[in-house]
């Protein structure tokens, strides 16, 4: 018989809401109460930096649920309330208002906050995290005729290309010598980048800052980067406070298992602010800041919190829209020193990433529209089946990459 306390998480995000369909797609019959701090219901963030920046009309959240799947769900959405702490001894979590939610089993499902700058004058710069932000943003982009963005990453490069599509004069400034320093292969990244002074935003990179001003920024040489606009695109940084005064393990990010449970038993993590070790990069500790990821682990975590023992094994992937081009990354391309190059389209590339033995342990690709979509989409279930292909056949758009999978 199932016990009144239930399934409790904490975060309306992508995993959150993912893991109340999970929990009853796996049988679960009891309760389950979802908290956020959010009030609006659960919605999608990858919008927020692309086409809701170039709606004409006032945006609405894409919604991951509504309010008829909730209730068809049984679920309680306890939303517009912080969870601000965990007594672990009582098995109750504790909200702002002071009320405490009991539970058999919970899901932090947090996710992550934008990094702000520790510069003089940086909290004037924007950030992008909610659809608060969003909006906020833009509303500015329209009302600015120029903008500085500070970090190349995909917050920064996405909303680069938002901008100059409404018609600003835009300034990237990146302290790495490149953009997409971190996950993205360097010939990708130079694809990107010339896209962008295609565009024509203008590449500060190799640029440290010194202070962001009311009318633009100025760069560590002194220079001045005049913007009525400045956004900062800095990285993001897992939201681990209850976890952390709860005294549970922390290792960049809620430190769990494979199978996605914390250092509490009855206390699993998914999505942005959960780390973990990944069964097919040698258990490699990893924190994976992507959207599918937030749903494969949802899906791990609520089978497990039911009593499963299933590892979480999903082969990472990612994608990011700028211009007409979408970059796809599948893998863990880091891994893998050896890269093949296999030329898709006139315009279009993947590239392979095999490990010292030859396995395939990455894939990324550049490209108009969905140019590169399949080949990755191979790519990744070669991955997945820890396939070694030769670097002969990856190279050679004439071999089929599904013919490979049945190798
Ligand atoms: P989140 O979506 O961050 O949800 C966490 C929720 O928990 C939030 O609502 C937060 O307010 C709430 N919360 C936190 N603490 C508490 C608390 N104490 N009490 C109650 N509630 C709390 N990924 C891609 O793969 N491709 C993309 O193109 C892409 N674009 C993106 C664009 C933007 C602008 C952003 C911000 C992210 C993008 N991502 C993209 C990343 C992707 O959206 C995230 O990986 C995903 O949202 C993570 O889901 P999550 O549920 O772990 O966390
Ligand atoms: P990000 O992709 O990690 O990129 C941050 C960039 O800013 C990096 O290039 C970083 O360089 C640079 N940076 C860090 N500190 C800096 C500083 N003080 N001054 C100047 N540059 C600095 O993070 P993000 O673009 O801010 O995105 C935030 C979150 O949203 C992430 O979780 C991201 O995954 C998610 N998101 C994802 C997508 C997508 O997948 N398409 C799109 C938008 C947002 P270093 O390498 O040196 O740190």
């Amino acid at each position: 018989m199932m016990s009144e306390r239930g399934m409790v998480i904490v975060g309306g995000g992508m995993a959150g809401a993912r893991a109340i369909v999970s929990l009853r797609a796996n049988g679960y019959e009891g309760p389950i109460t979802l908290v956020s701090e959010e009030t609006l219901l659960p919605y999608d963030r990858p919008p927020l930096s692309k086409a809701m920046l170039l709606e004409e009309k006032e945006p609405q959240p894409v919604h991951l649920l509504d309010d008829g799947m909730i209730a068809s769900l049984g679920a309680i959405f306890v939303r517009g309330v912080k969870a601000v702490g965990l007594d672990r001894k009582a098995k109750a979590l504790v909200l702002e208002d002071g009320r405490a939610i009991s539970y058999d089993k919970l899901l932090i499902a947090t996710g992550a906050k934008p990094r702000r700058l520790s510069i003089e004058g940086g909290e004037l710069a924007y950030t992008l995290r909610d659809f608060a932000d969003g909006d906020h943003l833009r509303h500015r982009l329209r009302q600015s005729r120029s903008a500085a963005i500070i970090g190349g990453g995909f917050i920064g490069l996405e909303v680069a290309s938002s901008a100059r599509k409404l018609g600003l004069d835009v300034t990237l400034v990146e302290a790495q010598p490149r953009i997409l320093m971190r996950g993205v292969p360097e010939e990708i990244a130079r694809v990107v980048h010339a896209r962008h002074v295609e565009a024509g935003v203008t590449m500060q990179v190799g640029t440290a800052l010194k202070a962001v001003e009311t009318d633009g920024v100025r760069l560590a040489d002194d220079r001045k980067v005049t913007a009525e606009i400045v956004v900062a695109g800095i990285g993001a940084a897992p939201e681990i406070s209850l976890a952390q005064g709860a005294g549970l393990a922390i290792d960049n990010g809620i430190a769990c298992d494979a199978r996605l449970q914390t250092s509490d038993p009855d206390i699993y993590a998914a999505g942005d602010c959960c780390s973990f070790p990944h069964g097919l990069f040698g258990n490699k500790r990893m924190r994976l800041e992507a959207w599918r990821n937030a749903t494969d682990q949802a899906n791990v975590a609520s089978e497990n919190m039911l009593g499963g023992s299933k590892p979480y094994m999903a082969v990472p992937w990612f994608w990011s829209d700028q211009y007409d081009l979408s970059l796809q990354i599948a893998g863990n391309p880091a891994d893998g020193p050896e890269i093949v190059k296999r030329q898709t389209g006139e315009q279009s590339f993947v590239m392979f990433h095999r490990d010292h033995e030859g396995r395939l342990v990455g894939a990324s690709g550049i490209g108009p529209g969905n140019s590169i979509a399949r080949d990755v989409k191979l790519a990744e279930m070669l991955i997945g089946k820890r396939a070694a292909p030769s670097a002969e056949q990856l190279a050679d758009p004439s071999v089929q990459l599904k013919v490979l999978l049945k190798g």
